[in-house]
This record gives structure tokens, C-alpha cells and sequence, in this order.
């Protein structure tokens, strides 16, 4: 509240505009960008517009600002929503998550890192030595995980090409004792490559010294590194119908020496593959060229993918809690922060697209069960009659999406599993009739253009609750199967060095025991995302919105229709709705008199009232708002947001 003085920064809750509607709100959100505002409240929500630039509002002073303090005693900020999450967790002993999405590039990442950065600074105050050890390796984890998980991408310098959730486990004290990582690793390789960011090689290593990697662990990182540059430089030759490995063989005991294999085990995991036929035979096949390369390129994308997930399943055993006695310590409680891509429309979206929009719609609707279930559980505990709120339910959607059986999900695996010859248009023919009813699935030929152009055959469309999305369809089971020859992995799991050895234990399956149940992407993601859904629904949520304001990395320029986009597909026109369909503003009784006491004279300087709820009454009757209202146990309920803005103008005027 205390930003509604200074009018001419925009309203510094959405839900105080006037009129819900998009022109009012892009209007808002443009002002304060433009008046250096990048932060704005929906109620407890944070929308964000990213700066571009260095803002001066995370030093110590504003740290101290925030603290203890109440959302509305400050402007809008991450350390709001980071301290509320806190007080949450410390006061009531609630596990909390704070939920950070947006597009590529919109400020996920830096926003995970001041929250981070706050909880570390407003803990351990007496800086105990253990506490101190484990915040240090909290934050420093965020730096290894950015060298192996980021990559320049045309949208983002360091982009994260994973989602991330941390869970940070917290003592009886409100102090850090430990925490849980979970990724969410999705585009496999193409955009990977090992890039420290800004940071050097040698800081990396320092970090992952405090972590507690050991030399030898470090070693064998920067040997899978390095076998992944040397794979790249494999070539393959036909010579008299035989494919062979180019060159002198180099390269391949280069290899061999990285791994701690044998040089002709490599090559042949590079040539061959064992499959077991119908029969139950087991046999050697020699690849053809674009085989070979074909399986080069996955080997190396999944030694990229294995070495990224050890090395999170390393930290997690650092920083897990130990020795925690819920009898002498109290509940352990936890805050999660979840740092996860949002909604995707591209030009031409695939599989990935697919996958992260259909999170998206998982996320939305814990998002709507979450905050409706809290408005209505605060309107019990304060005994104020329960309203019903207007919302669009994605269930639907997510159904579409995730049905077992009847899901595209289900469809695509039952596609793969099929024996191969399956292919793409095919299994969309197949999905397309059996979806053909659905409201939210389109046949790609309904709007087809009347020529029905091959371009148009090989799509579907999904109406999500951001928007639709057109899906080509092209490559979807490829991505969607494990490409990985078994060859590789037995490879690895065959190495003599134990680090290495480590990141395969899936090697030593037998090639029956792999092609009678093989797991599809698609399945891993959902179980995945289904996991995070559950563990996120048990935990008072709170929600930071990012937006990009344009595709520049300017920091001047708001590109309205781009913002405008996001907005929309980020849901923050309904969510603003939600917010004021049932009382827009709520108020301890002795925060409102504090706060407004100077407006009435049956409260000025002090009420003679019982209570100070009669005193608040006094003061909502003095004003005429009487209707607008609705009393609390504890609490003041304003439905409409204009009744407080007169209050504020009041209060300022004297
Ligand atoms: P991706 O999904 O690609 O990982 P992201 O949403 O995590 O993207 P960030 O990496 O957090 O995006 O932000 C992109 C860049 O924008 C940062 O490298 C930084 O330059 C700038 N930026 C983001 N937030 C801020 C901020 N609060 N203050 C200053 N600069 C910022
Ligand atoms: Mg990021």
C-alpha cells in the first residue's frame, strides 16, 4: 500500500485498475516498466518485467526493508513473496513454494537467485558455522548447475535448458539445514554445449570443491566433457560395403583413455548394434553410415544428459538433511522454488514444445485449485460467507494431454511400442480420429486451406488455456523413443572408472530385458511432472510472473505486443479476475486502523471502542462503504478495490 501514494508510478496491484480488461492492464504494466517499476502485485502475486538492466534494489537496505515485514507495507518485490514464503514457513510451520515461470529470457533465473540470495540473508543470524557451511553450498550448487545446464541461445545469452526445483529445508529456528534438487532436463543436447557462462573453468572448480566434489569426481567430469568435443570429430566412411571409422584410429583411443574403456569397444558400440530378434535370438548388426552417425550423435547427447543428472544426484547427497530428529528438532519444514519455462508458442513448435505446454496446463491448474482452495479456506477461518468463483477449468486439457489410454500421451507411446513402422503421419491419422470429438483438439484438416498443402498434413492443434498451439508432428516418435543404443550404455557401464560407471547402472541390463519395456520420453516427463504436481500441491504456494519486454535485451523498449502476448497466455487477466471476484483487499483490524485511524474522527488519534473492529467499522461507515465489505474474525474483507483507493486518496489529501 504504501506505493499507492505515488500515482504517477501506475497502480502497484493490478487489482486496484479500475476495469479488468487487457488495455488497462498492458497500460499499467507499460507505465511502471517505463517509471523503473518491475515489479507490480496481484495480490500475493508477483508479476515481473525483466530490466535489462541493473536495478539498485537488491542491496542490503532493501533486504532490511522487507523483512518481517508485510506484503503491502512495501512496494511490490521478490522480497516480498520470498519473505511472506519465509514468515509462512517460520510462523506457522507451513511448507511453502514460491513458483517462478515465464518465457525464455524472461528473468526466471536471476529471480530464483535474489530469492535465494534473500533467505540467505535474512537466516542464521548468529552465523553458526554449520548453518553457514550448508547456505554455501546452496548457493554455490546454482552455479555449477548454470555452467552445465545453460547455453547461449538466440533468446536468452544463458538460457537454462532445464527446469530446476529446489526444495530448501529449514530448521525449527527458521534456519537452513539442507535441501533437494530436482531437473527437469528437457531439450536434449543441439543447443548444449559446456558453457561456464561468464564465469571461468576455474570457478566452477571452486565450486564444486566447496560442494564436496571429490578431484577424482571433478576429473571424471571434465572427462566426459572432453569425450563429448572428441565424439563430434568422429567421422564414418563406407569402404567396399563395410562402414568404418575414419582416420587412423586416434581418435577412438583417445576416447577409450577419456572413458576408461577399451578402444575396440568403442568402436564397436560405433559400428554394431546387438538387437534381439523375434525369435529370442540375440544378434550383432553393423550400422549403416547415417546409423553410425545417427548413434554417435544420441551417445553423445546422452552423455551429456547422464553426466548433468549424476551431477545434481551428487549435490542432492551433499545437501540432503541428515541426522534430523523431528522429536528434539520440531517439524522440518521446507520452501521450494520452482524454476520452470513457461507456456512455448513458436513459429514451429515440436515435441519440446508439446511437453512444456503440457506442463504449463499441469502448473495452471494446481495454480487455480491452490488459490481458490486458499480464498476459501481463509473465508472459513474468518467465518466470511464463501463465494463461488467464475474460472475456466483445464482439466480438460490436461486430460487430452495425459489420459491413460486416451491421452495423446498414451497415443504417442502406443505409437513407439508398436514394432516401428509407425510412422509420424500415420500415428497423427490415428489420433486425429480418435480425437475427432474432442473441443480442444483440432483434425488438421478442419481450417486445412482447400488445396490440403502436404505442409498442413503433418500437424495437429491443441486449443490450450493460453492460446492455441499448432504442433507439427514431424519427428514426435523419434523424440519420444530412448535412440540410445544399448551398445553405448554397456560400454560405460563397463568402464573401469567407478565415476563413470556410476552414471550408467542401466548398462548391465541384458538386451531382452531393454526391448521388452523400453521408457519413452514422453512417459519420463509425465511421471516426472506428475511427481512435482504432488509435491507442490501439499505446499502453500506463492507465484512470480515474468515477462520479457522485448526480444532486444533493451532496456528501454516495452514491445506491447509481445508483452501483451505473454500476458495473456501467462493467464493474468483471470488471475487479477479470481482476485476480485471474491474480496479484492483483506486487512488485519489493527493494521487498517493503524493505517487509516487519521480518516475518522471516532479514531482520531484513538477509538473508545471495545474493539478494534468496531473502530474499523466506524471508519468503513464514516465513508459510505458499509456494503462493500464483509467482516472477519481477524480480518477486514473489501470486495471492491475502489472503496480502499478512496481511503488511500483521503489519507493522503490530509
Ligand atoms: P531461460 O528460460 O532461457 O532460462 P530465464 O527466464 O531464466 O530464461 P534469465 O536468465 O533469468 O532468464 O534472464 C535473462 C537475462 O536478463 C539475464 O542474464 C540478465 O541479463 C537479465 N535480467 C533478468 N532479470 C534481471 C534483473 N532482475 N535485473 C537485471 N537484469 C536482469
Ligand atoms: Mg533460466
Amino acid at each position: 500500500m504504501a506505493e499507492l501514494e505515488a500515482l504517477e508510478f501506475g497502480k502497484s496491484d493490478f487489482v486496484l485498475l479500475d476495469e479488468v480488461n487487457m488495455e488497462q492492464f498492458m497500460e499499467n504494466l507499460k507505465l511502471r516498466f517505463e517509471m523503473g517499476r518491475i515489479y507490480t502485485f496481484i495480490g500475493e502475486v508477483v508479476v515481473s518485467v525483466n530490466p535489462y538492466r541493473e536495478m539498485d534494489i537488491y542491496g542490503k537496505e532493501a533486504i532490511s526493508a522487507y523483512r518481517g515485514r508485510e506484503l503491502y507495507e512495501n512496494p511490490p518485490h521478490l522480497y516480498a513473496v520470498a519473505d511472506a514464503a519465509y514468515k509462512a514457513m517460520k510462523r506457522r510451520a507451513k511448507d511453502t513454494c514460491i513458483v517462478i515461470s515465464g518465457e525464455s529470457g524472461a528473468g526466471k533465473t536471476e529471480a530464483s537467485k535474489y530469492i535465494m540470495q534473500y533467505i540467505a540473508a535474512i537466516t542464521n543470524p548468529s552465523q553458526r558455522e554449520e548453518v553457514e557451511s550448508v547456505k554455501n553450498v546452496l548457493l554455490k550448487s546454482n552455479c555449477v548447475l548454470e555452467a552445465f545446464g545453460n547455453a547461449k541461445t538466440n533468446r536468452n545469452d544463458n538460457s537454462s535448458r532445464f527446469g530446476k526445483y529446489m526444495d530448501i529445508n529449514f530448521s525449527f529456528s527458521g534456519d537452513p539445514t539442507g535441501g533437494h534438487i530436482n531437473n527437469y532436463l528437457l531439450e536434449k543436447v543441439r543447443t548444449f554445449c559446456f558453457t561456464t557462462g561468464n564465469r571461468s573453468v576455474k570457478t566452477v572448480r571452486t565450486a564444486l570443491k566447496v560442494i564436496g566434489f571429490s578431484e577424482d569426481e571433478i576429473e571424471s567430469i571434465y572427462r566426459v566433457l572432453a569425450t563429448i568435443l572428441l565424439l563430434g570429430n568422429i567421422q564414418f566412411g563406407t569402404e567396399e560395403e563395410i562402414v568404418q571409422v575414419e582416420g587412423d584410429g586416434e581418435v577412438v583411443s583417445h576416447i577409450a583413455e577419456l572413458t576408461s574403456t577399451q578402444p575396440q569397444q568403442v568402436e564397436k558400440a560405433l559400428l554394431f548394434r546387438t538387437v534381439a530378434t523375434g525369435g529370442g535370438d540375440v544378434i550383432e548388426k553393423g550400422h549403416s553410415e547415417q546409423e553410425a552417425c545417427f548413434g554417435r550423435e544420441a551417445f553423445s547427447k546422452a552423455l551429456y544428459e547422464r553426466l548433468f543428472g549424476w551431477i545434481v544426484g551428487r549435490i542432492n547427497s551433499v545437501i540432503e538433511v541428515k541426522d534430523y530428529n523431528p522429536m528434539l528438532h520440531g517439524k522440518n519444514t521446507v520452501i521450494g522454488v520452482l524454476d520452470i519455462y513457461g507456456f512455448e508458442i513458436f513459429d514451429n513448435n515440436s515435441f519440446e514444445q508439446f511437453c512444456i505446454n503440457y506442463c504449463n496446463e499441469k502448473l495452471q491448474q494446481l495454480f487455480i485449485e491452490l488459490i481458490l482452495r486458499q480464498e476459501q479456506e481463509e473465508y472459513e477461518r474468518e467465518g466470511v460467507a464463501w463465494q463461488h468463483i467464475e474460472y475456466f477449468n483445464n482439466q480438460i486439457i490436461v486430460d487430452l494431454v495425459e489420459q491413460n489410454h486416451k491421452g495423446i500421451l498414451s497415443m504417442l507411446d502406443e505409437a513407439c511400442l508398436s514394432g516401428g513402422r509407425v510412422t509420424d503421419t500415420v500415428c497423427l491419422d490415428s489420433m486425429s480420429s480418435r480425437l475427432a470429438q474432442h473441443p480442444h483438439y483440432t483434425d488438421r484438416k478442419v481450417g486445412a486451406p482447400a488445396d490440403k498443402t502436404m505442409e498442413f498434413q503433418k500437424h495437429f492443434r491443441i486449443r490450450h488455456y493460453a492460446g492455441d498451439v499448432t504442433y507439427s508432428v514431424e519427428g514426435f516418435l523419434d523424440k519420444n523413443k530412448d535412440l540410445l543404443f544399448q551398445d553405448f550404455k554397456r560400454l560405460m557401464f563397463n568402464s573401469t572408472n567407478p565415476v563413470l560407471k556410476d552414471m550408467w547402472p542401466d548398462g548391465g541390463l541384458s538386451i531382452t530385458e531393454v526391448t521388452k519395456r523400453p521408457q519413452t520420453a514422453a512417459s519420463l516427463f509425465k511421471n516426472s511432472i506428475v511427481a512435482l504436481v504432488d509435491k507442490l500441491s501439499c505446499k502453500e504456494p506463492y507465484y512470480v510472473r515474468c515477462v520479457k519486454p522485448n526480444e532486444m535485451k533493451s532496456p528501454v523498449l516495452f514491445d506491447a505486443a509481445r508483452c501483451q502476448h505473454q500476458v495473456a497466455y501467462l493467464g493474468l487477466l483471470e488471475n487479477v479476475r479470481v482476485r476480485r471476484a471474491g474480496f479484492a483487499y483483506r486487512q488485519g483490524y489493527s493494521r487498517f486502523l493503524l493505517r487509516y485511524k487519521m480518516t475518522c474522527e471516532y479514531t482520531w488519534p484513538n477509538h473508545l471502542m471495545a474493539t478494534d473492529r468496531e473502530a474499523v467499522e466506524a471508519i468503513v461507515t464514516q465513508h459510505g462503504f458499509q456494503d462493500d465489505v464483509a467482516y472477519g474474525h481477524t480480518k477486514l474483507f473489501v470486495r471492491s478495490p475502489r472503496s480502499l483507493f478512496s481511503l488511500e486518496q483521503e489519507r493522503a489529501a490530509l
